[in-house]
């Protein structure tokens, strides 16, 4: 096996532990040693000189829509044909991975196979790009987040979304879903802003709806994500026992309690990126002003604040991925999403990229043996040319990235 040793670098080893001056030696696809010494040995295949250099695990983007990319409307969705889709995707896989995303865990994908495709050729060797879990299309309810239809007018059929209803229908999507390959389910449980008849307050998909998708889901070993951003819709997501919140808004004490009592098996992305390029530079990029208001962006994001700062104090398992793929929230940008965790939730910025290794590495392997820099675990890191603890803009710059490994193979 084919032996890389990296020396002398300051070693972030995503434990929770302060840097440290050391050598890393990958042998194969994992790491086999991390040691605390600025002596280099020499006993390697390849040797990497890390002097001044920042080493960390690769990064996760939590909330992945490899399929999206600079989309306005949900048309953009649905328009492009599954060929041209696929190249598109493919593409957005390597944009990430290039900014040093070695991993993303799906949100969901335009199209049922897009995710799964690229995921299928990535994991082949066949294309470059992250780790990928495969996301499913969104799962929503009639008069759900997706279910643009129409009594009146039958020409807007197709919706960005699979509508289904009662848990017998549930139970059929979701099976489809595990057959053909998805790694994560996605439901829409809450409204959303974009969906005038269904706002972020409104909580279409039922209790039972979701307990039937996470129980088929899991009997496939499959994972379940929720679009969560009302009350109700973060509550049902606990008591159904879905493994990841997007955006979970809006809580109560209660909420926050149940959220709390299940934080060792429940991951939540807050996705703010999303907001904050709508509310500062929407403008820039078409969204008029007005819109933003009407949609009411900013008592999302005071709400956001609140309780994920709260969250962050009761010890929640929080990713980053601020639902990236939108023509205001471009695609590769990804990493904006550690200043925002700083300015916006509390954290440092050293707990900031826990939630983007450690906690990613735990949402992409049940196996426990990703997201760390430690003895046995699988060789995903970046080597970077700065210290991110005291710029974290600096992991948004690829020109930065002097070393991209991932599963033991220079990138
Ligand atoms: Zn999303």
């Amino acid at each position: 096996m084919k032996k890389t040793l990296i020396t002398n670098a300051t070693i972030f080893d995503g434990t929770g532990s302060s840097p440290f001056i050391g050598n890393l030696l990958v042998e194969g696809n994992r790491i086999k040693s991390v040691t605390a010494t600025d002596q280099p040995s020499m006993d390697a295949d390849e040797v990497i000189d890390g002097s001044d250099k920042f080493l960390m695990p690769g990064m996760t983007e939590g909330h992945a829509h490899l399929s999206f990319d600079a989309f306005t409307c949900t048309e953009d969705l649905i328009a492009p044909s599954p060929e041209e889709h696929v190249f598109l995707t493919a593409r957005v896989a390597k944009k990430l991975l290039d900014q040093g995303f070695t991993s993303a865990y799906g949100a969901s994908e335009a199209k049922l196979r897009l995710g799964i495709a690229v995921r299928n050729e990535v994991d082949a060797g066949r294309l470059p790009g992250p780790r990928i879990r495969a996301g499913s299309v969104e799962i929503t309810v009639t008069g759900g987040l997706g279910d643009e239809s129409r009594l009146h007018n039958k020409r807007v059929a197709e919706a960005p979304a699979a509508v289904v209803d009662g848990p017998e229908e549930m139970r059929k999507f979701v099976r489809i879903c595990c057959r053909e390959g998805c790694d994560n389910i996605k439901l829409d449980a809450s409204g959303d802003p974009f969906y005038p008849h269904a706002p972020a307050m409104a909580t279409p998909m039922s209790l039972e709806e979701m307990q039937m998708a996470v129980n088929t889901a899991h009997s496939f070993g499959k994972m379940v994500n929720t679009h969560a951003r009302s009350i109700e819709s973060v509550r049902n997501s606990v008591l159904a026992g879905v493994d990841m919140i997007y955006h979970a808004e809006y809580t109560d004490e209660e909420t926050l309690d149940l959220l709390e009592a299940a934080k060792d098996r429940i991951f939540i992305a807050p996705t703010m990126g999303l907001f904050h390029t709508m509310f500062h530079d929407g403008e820039a990029h078409g969204l008029p002003r007005a819109v933003v208001e009407a949609m009411g962006i900013a008592e999302l994001m005071e709400a956001s604040v609140k309780t994920h700062t709260e969250l962050r104090k009761r010890g929640i398992r929080h990713l980053i991925g601020g639902d990236y793929g939108f023509t205001w929230n471009m695609q590769g940008t990804q990493a904006r999403d550690l200043q925002y965790f700083v300015d916006y939730y509390g954290y440092t910025p050293a707990e900031a990229l826990l939630c983007a290794t450690r906690n990613g590495g735990l949402a992409m392997r049940k196996e426990g043996d990703l997201g760390t820099l430690e003895a046995g675990m699988l060789a995903d890191m970046l080597l970077v040319d700065g210290d991110p603890l005291q710029d974290l803009g600096i992991l948004t710059d690829k020109k930065r990235l002097s070393m991209i490994m991932k599963d033991g193979e220079l990138y």
